[in-house]
């Protein structure tokens, strides 16, 4: 593997959070695990502006090696996420309309539709309120994360998490589309949400679905 992969893939995904609509202009940021720390977007570049050079190294204590751009201004709860969740290889942060609507409310999503099982839980919970960038945000991202895959951020956004970019990308975008459905199912009243049961039968088929690993 040499030292530029990484780098193309990420940036590969980042401007695949703008094309899904997940992030507009210069808000949300993504990252993927590399070696003993992680490769993070910048702050304050739009995602589909940005060149494989402008992506930022960052060590697991924080370090940034001179001679970077300045990476995002949410590289701490990139970086508190790899040390909790070690098989944990890429991060998704964004502000996705549906997902941050709810987020907003300091509502959790509710198991309306079985793609949530692409969290690995039957919700995604909503966390306390915390200033972005801050020590206090990652706490409660991954106080509301627990062992899943996603999290909304109170009145800010989401994060989602997997093995690698294209699974992290991919929960980011479902429950994107899951905030959707509920958002629009629930104006015209309650939405319905699946039992514990169903949600059971979805999530073990969740986990024996796609292609077995390569
Ligand atoms: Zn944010």
């Amino acid at each position: 593997m040499t030292h530029t992969e990484p780098r193309e893939r990420l940036l590969e995904a980042a401007r695949c959070t703008v094309a899904l609509g997940l992030n507009q202009g210069t808000s949300g940021n993504v990252s993927v695990r590399d070696g003993d720390g992680f490769l993070i977007t910048p702050t304050g570049m739009a995602c589909d502006a940005l060149a494989a050079s402008d992506l930022v190294n960052v060590s697991s204590d924080g370090t940034v090696a001179p001679g970077q751009r300045a990476p995002s201004s949410e590289w701490r709860l990139h970086r508190d996420v790899y040390l909790a969740r070690p098989a944990v290889g890429a991060v998704v942060h964004a502000h996705p309309r549906f997902g941050t609507t709810l987020a907003c409310r300091r509502q959790h999503l509710p198991a309306v539709h079985y793609l949530i099982a692409v969290t690995g839980a039957s919700v995604v919970r909503c966390s306390a309120y915390a200033t972005f960038g801050t020590e206090a945000l990652s706490a409660a991202a991954l106080e509301a994360l627990g062992s899943s895959r996603a999290c909304l951020l109170a009145n800010h956004g989401m994060v989602a998490v997997g093995r690698d970019l294209d699974e992290a990308v991919q929960v980011a975008s479902e429950v994107e589309l899951v905030a959707e459905y509920y958002w629009r199912a629930s104006q015209g009243g309650e939405a319905i949400v699946l039992s514990e049961k169903e949600m059971a039968d979805a999530l073990e088929r969740f986990r024996s679905y796609g292609q077995p690993p390569s």
